[in-house]
């Protein structure tokens, strides 16, 4: 609705920013009912530990599946659901099926869960978490929390003590999209963690890009200097895993291995796993 005719250029816009926000309205009606009638569910897609080749642990990745517009990307809905306060709910619908699907894998293998900043907020994320792996009996050592730098910016002593609190029952916690965020370093003295996720768009520009090769070694051995895991994301060709592999990464995840897949795809990928023997894995982990 035009505010006022004297604002010409203002209104010209307005139609166009109208349709958006209807459109955010309606995605927020929706995403109430998907989450009352619990139809989101986590897809799983693995990592894949380079030293074996073998898959060490999945991260659960949020999926919508829409009655007229099939699979929602979380890229789509997940700022909806920050922007509405939904997230709260949807983020603890994920984790307490990310660890009930996880209690059911076979031996150590680890789910990881993407929690928002926001999640960290409302100030009863710990009994959600607590909740989460005891309606799961799935032991603590098995679930790992991934956060962003932006989380870290807030500089919150809340935050700080939350992270620490969350390691000490045994979860572990990984900085995603590592490289992306502000990065001051400064951050990585004060905040408890036990992985660094290399962004994909770096992996993206490996094979051809001196400063993203420079970028990820850097990061590599600062990893290594920290005494954390180093995960490259959006690994897609043999060429990346194998320049990866020769710089010391430890694990890696991508659509060269596996896109995120339903539960009971991912379970007898990992059974199959299981059952094999030590030099088979590799080629069990690689199965696009
Ligand atoms: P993320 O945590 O960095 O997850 C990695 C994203 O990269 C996933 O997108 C995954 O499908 C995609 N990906 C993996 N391998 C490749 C590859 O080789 N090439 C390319 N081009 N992409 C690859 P997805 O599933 O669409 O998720 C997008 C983002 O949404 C996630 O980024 C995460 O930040 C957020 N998200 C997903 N699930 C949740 C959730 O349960 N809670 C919260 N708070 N955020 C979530
Ligand atoms: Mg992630
Ligand atoms: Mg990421
Ligand atoms: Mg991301």
């Amino acid at each position: 609705r035009a505010k006022n005719d004297s604002r010409g250029s203002f209104s010209f816009f307005e139609p166009g920013m109208d349709a958006r926000a209807q459109a955010r309205r309606k995605i927020e009606t929706e995403l109430r009912t998907a989450l009352r009638n619990e139809v989101l569910r986590p897809y799983y897609q693995p990592l894949v530990e380079l030293s074996s080749g073998r898959i060490s642990g999945c991260e659960a990745l949020v999926r919508w599946p829409h009655p007229d517009r099939g699979m929602i990307s979380p890229a789509e809905f997940i700022p909806v659901a920050e922007d509405t306060g939904l997230i709260n709910a949807i983020g603890a619908q994920v984790l307490r099926q990310a660890c009930l699907d996880a209690s059911r894998w076979p031996g150590d293998i680890r789910v990881a869960v993407n929690l928002s900043p926001l999640q960290f907020r409302v100030g009863n994320l710990m009994a959600t978490v607590m909740d989460a792996l005891k309606y799961a009996g799935l032991p603590p050592h098995r679930l790992e929390i991934e956060i962003t730098e932006t989380l870290l910016l807030e500089k919150s002593s809340q935050v700080i003590a939350t992270l620490h609190a969350l390691r000490a029952l045994g979860v572990r916690i990984s900085m995603d999209d590592f490289g992306t965020g502000y990065s001051s370093l400064s951050y990585l003295r004060s905040f408890p963690f036990d992985k660094i996720k290399i962004d994909q768009s770096f992996v993206r520009d490996l094979c051809n890009n001196r400063e993203a090769q420079a970028i990820v070694r850097a990061i590599i051995s600062l990893g290594m200097g920290l005494g954390v895991t180093i995960t490259a994301e959006g690994v897609e060709t043999e060429a990346e895993l194998s320049w990866l592999r020769a710089e010391g990464c430890h694990e890696a995840q991508g659509f060269l291995f596996s896109a995120a897949r339903p539960n009971e795809e991912i379970k007898g990928l990992l059974d199959l796993q299981q059952s094999a023997v030590p030099d088979q894995q590799f080629a069990a982990a690689r199965v696009a």
